[in-house]
């Protein structure tokens, strides 16, 4: 009852969001209805049935109807009453169908006042069968020890964080919590990012919990969303419902236990628009809230995670072995700089990459290619006087798309059309800079034309129907080779993947942001974790720039404690998190002065309050978005500060600021803890 009313209230401008149409969707849903058809209650006795089915004698085709119908539905007397209860509901088209007769028909039976129609609500919602928990598999011995891990961690502590190498079963061990939890008559939610809840996971479930689970991801209706709302609402609700991140906001009355899976994610984190939350802090208040337990998974938890996990704070349980002895791929860093130096580089592929790359199709395997660009060039030059088109509305160069033979800003989604000439000298050496997917990809297809070659990018899968065929396709080796951005590391488990190309790690490990490492770190761990699952050692090849650096080493050995180990001695150093919070208060308009003006004004107010634990403002890298001018103030906050006080004076500054009759049109909002 006080969740239903918790959710009802507090989180309803959370729900605003979640739903889209907020609230007013759910006021406006109309169920899904289909006729059936009751015996009218009049004649719901012997006599009068039969002086009804006499009235027919001469009616054969109403006749006809009628008996059928008398013999589908349930048959009961009751002290010499014809009880005809429709514990066998009956449809309109069921009928229609079995008797072969027409609507008119069924229609005029209704008009004798013989049937009684009413509306039936259905479910728009799949129907998964029965469950079948026999089905679940026995865990081997390492899981099984983490499992106890878990059970015994849940009685010290309310959020355990399950640290488990990639394929070591962590979803085995996430299903044996959930029977448990449903023997003691507990819900589950199961978060995933949207990205893996793909169909290889949905059936794992299924096969084992059937039409108790429920399923919730941002492409479904709002109609599909609202009768899942409702259904959790009533008297039967799901038993686990399997989401992303906005599945956090559904109610739950009897929650027992959450997985996080892939806590890691970013995509936990609503960025934009407001609200601007992060789905793990969400369902670990909501879960003490609940009196229920949370579960952390991931093989590279992030920054904050692993802290909290070795502060106490969590309970830490760890995973190394993967499931069926399978050795960790092989990982060998190719020196890209030294063989562009020498002219040996072919395309984006090293010899070394193509020669392991031949190795796999030859042996029938397959191979992911990583590369974190989509489109073509990620940058068009002329070559006579280095001009780049730009977006006219944000402050970003233009990503070219061979396929769509145009220029797209990948901040505003804006097109232009390639030009000719350079504007600038009239050249006509126009050329693109860099390898984005689909460049990647012509090349594969130029080097291997043999092979089945499928590219998984933002652009390729504007459907959620293209995403899961992409993944169907590789599953089941119709195609050979696989490129993609970040898409291809998500939490997905092939067979025949031998070889794993990471092209250009430098550009995640050169991206201006203190979690550059963090993320380079987690992609390129959690890419090759997709080499070798089964059966064979698997093997990565990893180009980059820059192989002294000590994280690729710590890539290349595993070594989770050395990462985990320099990553807080810098983030300490430098007051960032998880020693510090940080706050950004962005600053938008479309007057450059106006905003400049109005972000040192709120940067002057902030410091009043918070000192030098204010920088900025600044500009930030990318200036300019959708034609708004953009400021960036960070405030870096030393953890256990009051959180109430801090939102107090947040709130003041920008109050101060937007009341200001000169920056009256400018937008000011916070990001904390961003990502
Ligand atoms: P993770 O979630 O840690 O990446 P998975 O749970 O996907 O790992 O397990 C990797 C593979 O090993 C899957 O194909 C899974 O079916 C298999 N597997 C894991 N545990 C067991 C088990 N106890 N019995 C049989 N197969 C298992
Ligand atoms: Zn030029
Ligand atoms: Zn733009």
């Amino acid at each position: 009852r006080w969740l239903a009313d918790y959710y009802m209230s507090a989180a309803g401008d959370v729900l605003q969001a979640a739903l889209p149409g907020g609230l007013k969707a759910a006021d406006a849903y109309k169920p899904k209805t289909e006729t059936c058809l009751a015996l009218a209650p009049e004649l719901r006795n012997e006599r009068a049935l039969g002086i009804a089915l006499d009235s027919l004698r001469r009616a054969g085709k109403q006749l006809e109807a009628f008996t059928c119908f008398l013999a589908m539905t349930h048959w009961d007397t009751f002290e010499g009453t014809v009880t005809r209860q429709p514990v066998v509901e009956l449809t309109r088209d069921e009928l229609m169908n079995t008797a072969h007769c027409t609507s008119a028909i069924v229609k005029s039976l209704v008009d004798r006042k013989f049937l009684v129609p009413y509306e039936r609500e259905v479910g728009r919602l799949n129907h998964g069968g029965e469950p079948h928990l026999d089905n679940i598999k026995p865990l081997n011995e390492a899981q099984q020890e983490a499992y106890n891990a878990i059970v015994f961690g849940f009685l010290k502590k309310n959020v355990v964080l399950l640290h488990g190498v990639t394929s070591s079963g962590k979803t085995e061990i996430y299903i044996h919590l959930i029977r448990q939890a449903l023997e003691k008559k507990q819900q589950v939610l199961y978060l995933l990012p949207e990205i893996a809840l793909t169909v290889q996971i949905r059936q794992r479930l299924q096969a084992v919990f059937g039409d108790r689970l429920g399923i919730y991801h941002s492409k479904y209706s709002d109609a599909e969303r609202v009768e899942i709302w409702k259904k959790q609402m009533s008297q039967n609700p799901y038993d686990v419902i399997l989401g992303a991140r906005s599945a956090v906001l559904l109610p739950f009355v009897r929650l027992g236990l959450v997985i996080i899976d892939e806590e890691h994610e970013t995509s936990f984190k609503q960025q934009d628009p407001a609200p601007r939350y992060h789905a793990r802090s969400a369902a670990i208040v909501l879960a003490a809230k609940a009196g229920a337990k949370v579960l952390l998974g991931s093989a590279t938890p992030c920054a904050e995670t692993w802290h909290n996990a070795h502060t106490g704070k969590y309970g830490y349980v760890r995973l190394d072995k993967r499931f069926g002895d399978m050795q960790l791929p092989e990982i060998h860093v190719v020196d890209i700089k030294d063989l562009q130096h020498r002219k040996m580089m072919n395309g984006p592929f090293s010899p070394s990459l193509l020669a392991a790359m031949r190795r796999a199709l030859d042996g029938g395997e397959q191979v992911i290619l990583f590369q974190n660009r989509r489109g073509f060039a990620p940058m068009v030059e002329c070559r006579e006087c280095g001009w780049t088109p730009r977006c006219e509305l944000c402050d970003v160069s233009l990503t070219y798309h061979k396929n769509l033979e145009q220029l797209t800003c990948h901040y505003c989604g804006r097109t232009y059309t390639v030009p000719d000439v350079c504007p600038c000298c009239g050249s006509r050496n126009l050329k693109g800079r860099g390898y984005g997917t689909e460049k990647v990809e012509d090349k594969v297809m130029e080097l291997f034309p043999e092979a089945r070659v499928a590219r998984m990018d933002l652009d390729t899968t504007r459907t959620r129907d293209a995403y899961e065929r992409i993944i169907s396709d590789f599953s089941a080796h119709r195609t050979d080779i696989l490129i993609g951005t970040q898409m291809v590391s998500k939490g997905l488990d092939f067979d025949r993947v031998s070889v794993v190309g990471i092209l250009n790690a430098d550009s995640m490990l050169n991206y201006p942001d203190f979690r550059a490492y963090e993320h380079a770190f987690m992609m390129m761990a959690q890419v090759s974790g997709r080499a070798g699952r089964k059966g064979k050692r698997g093997c990565v090849m990893l180009q980059t720039k820059s192989p002294e650096l000590p994280v690729i080493g710590q890539v290349v050995r595993n070594d989770v404690d050395g990462f985990y180990r320099d990553l807080m001695e810098e983030r300490q150093l430098f007051r960032y998190p998880p020693f510090y919070h940080i706050i950004n208060v962005y600053l938008k308009h479309k007057d450059n002065a106006v905003v400049s003006a109005a972000a040192d004004a709120l940067g002057a107010l902030l410091r009043q309050w918070f000192g030098d634990r204010v920088l900025g403002p600044d500009k930030p890298a990318v200036a300019k978005v959708k034609a708004l001018n953009i400021r960036k103030i960070v405030i870096k906050l030393e953890n256990g500060l009051d959180r109430a006080a801090v939102r107090l004076y947040l709130n003041k500054g920008k109050a101060a600021v937007v009341q200001d009759k000169r920056f009256k049109s400018v937008t000011v909002y916070f990001d904390v803890d961003p990502l």
